[in-house]
C-alpha cells in the first residue's frame, strides 16, 4: 500500500495538482495572520462579512447556555429542536415557500435531495460547470447523466432522453467562474420537456437581488419555476448548514426518503440559532450588499487589463491557462502578503486554471488597489 499511496501523491506533485492547507489564526476577515504575519487575503466565501458578527456570536452564546452543544441525535430521533423547526419556517417565508427542510451541509443535502427523488430508471441533467455534491449525487443516485456546456446542448439531450423522470439541476451562480445560470430559458425548456427544475444557490442567495433571495429573486421566477431550491448557510450567510425549500409534499417525501438527512446527527441547536440571526442581518442590512457591489463595479474597472471572466458576482476569477502558471503567480502573491487560492484542475477543465478572487463587503478598495497593483506588477514580469 506505501508503494501505491506514494505515487499517487508523487503524480498530482508532477501534474502540479498537490493541494495542500493553509493554517491560519484569526476570524474570517480580509486579514489572516499566519505565523503571525498578516496576508491580505482574497478567498472567502463570507460574502456579506457575517461569519465573526457580535449578534451572532451572542445568538450561539446564549443558545449554547439553553440548549448545550450537541443535538444529541438525528432529526428523526431526538435531535429536531424548536430551534430547528424555527429556522425551517423563517427559510420557507425568505423563499417564499411552503416548507424548508434544514441539512447539516450543503453536500449532504444535494446528495439527499437528488438520491431520493431519482433512481436508474431517471434521467439527471447537469451543467458542465455544476457543483461537485450535485454530480456526486447524481452518480449515488444512478440515474442516467447528461452534462450540457449550454442551452442548445440542454435542448438536444432532453429531446433525445427517454427516460421516466428529467431533473435539471444547475448552480444559480457557478461557484468557480461566477456567471449566471440562465434560469429564464431553462425554466422554459423544463415547461416544453416536462422536466423538473432543481437550483443549487450556495453563491447566489444572501448575495443577489434587493432583498438578498438570489438568482430567483434576480431574475423574478417563483416557485412554480424553479420547485426546487437548495442553499446554504456556510457562504453569503457565514455560519454552517443548509436547507432545501419547496411545496409540503416535496419536503414531507425528503423527510421520509432523505438518506443523508435521516441517517445523521442533527446540526447543534447554537449553530442553528446563529443562522436564525444572520438570516434576519442579511435582510436588515442591505448596506452590506450595496458596498459589495460598489466593490465588484471597482474592481471590475481597475482590472479591466487582467484576464477577467464575465461575472457580476462576488466571485472574480482571473483566467491563467495552466496549472503551472495558476500556481506559480499565487505563490509569487503569497510572498508579498496577498492570498489568492489557485483553482486547477479537477475543480475546473483542464487549460482554465485560475485565480479565484472573492470580495466581501469587509474588504475595502484600498485593499482592491493593493491587489490589483500587486497583480499586474507579477503578470507583467
Ligand atoms: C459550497 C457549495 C456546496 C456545498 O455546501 P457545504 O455546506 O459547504 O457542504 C454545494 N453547492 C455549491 C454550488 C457550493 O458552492
Amino acid at each position: 500500500m506505501q508503494t501505491y499511496l506514494r505515487d499517487i501523491l508523487q503524480q498530482s506533485r508532477q501534474a502540479a495538482l498537490y493541494r495542500t492547507r493553509l493554517v491560519h489564526d484569526s476570524p474570517q476577515n480580509p486579514i489572516l495572520l499566519i505565523d503571525n504575519k498578516p496576508y491580505l487575503t482574497f478567498c472567502s466565501n463570507d460574502y456579506l462579512g457575517l461569519a465573526h458578527h457580535p449578534q451572532l456570536k451572542i445568538a450561539l452564546q446564549q443558545s449554547a447556555e439553553q440548549y448545550g452543544i450537541g443535538s444529541g441525535a438525528s432529526h428523526l430521533i431526538t435531535g429536531h429542536t424548536l430551534i430547528h423547526q424555527q429556522l425551517e419556517q423563517t427559510v420557507a417565508q425568505i423563499t417564499k415557500r411552503e416548507r424548508a427542510l434544514v441539512f447539516s451541509t450543503g453536500y449532504m443535502a444535494n446528495i439527499g435531495i437528488i438520491t431520493a427523488l431519482l433512481d436508474r430508471h431517471d434521467a439527471i441533467f447537469l451543467d458542465k460547470l455544476d457543483h461537485a455534491s450535485l454530480v456526486d449525487a447524481a452518480l449515488l443516485a444512478r440515474a442516467k447523466r447528461y452534462r450540457y456546456k449550454d442551452i442548445a446542448s440542454l435542448e438536444h439531450l432532453l429531446a433525445q432522453s427517454t427516460e421516466k423522470h428529467k431533473l435539471i439541476v444547475t448552480d444559480g451562480v457557478f461557484s468557480m467562474d461566477g456567471n449566471l445560470a440562465d434560469l429564464p430559458a431553462i425554466t422554459q425548456l423544463a415547461r416544453q420537456h416536462n422536466a423538473w427544475i432543481m437550483v443549487d444557490d450556495a453563491h447566489g442567495l444572501g448575495v443577489l437581488g434587493e432583498y438578498g433571495g438570489g438568482c430567483l429573486e434576480y431574475y423574478g421566477l417563483n416557485a412554480t419555476d424553479v420547485p426546487i431550491l437548495m442553499g446554504t448557510f456556510g457562504k453569503a450567510y457565514g455560519t454552517f448548514g443548509a436547507f432545501v425549500a419547496g411545496d409540503d409534499l416535496l419536503i414531507e417525501v425528503l423527510i421520509q426518503k432523505a438518506r443523508s438527512y435521516i441517517y445523521t446527527t442533527a446540526l447543534p441547536p447554537a449553530l442553528v440559532a446563529a443562522t436564525q440571526e444572520s438570516l434576519k442581518i442579511a435582510q436588515q442590512e442591505p448596506w452590506r450588499r450595496q458596498h459589495l457591489f460598489e466593490l465588484i463595479d471597482y474592481f471590475r474597472n481597475k482590472a479591466n487589463h487582467l484576464p477577467l471572466m464575465p461575472s457580476m458576482t462576488p466571485i472574480q476569477p482571473l483566467l491563467l491557462g495552466t496549472a503551472e502558471k495558476a500556481l506559480s503567480v499565487s505563490k509569487t502573491l503569497y510572498q508579498q502578503g496577498i492570498i489568492v487560492t489557485a483553482i486547477r484542475p479537477p475543480t475546473v477543465p483542464q487549460g482554465s486554471a485560475r485565480l479565484r478572487i472573492t470580495l466581501s463587503a469587509t474588504h475595502n478598495k484600498a485593499q482592491i488597489d493593493q491587489l490589483i497593483e500587486t497583480l499586474t506588477h507579477i503578470l507583467n514580469e
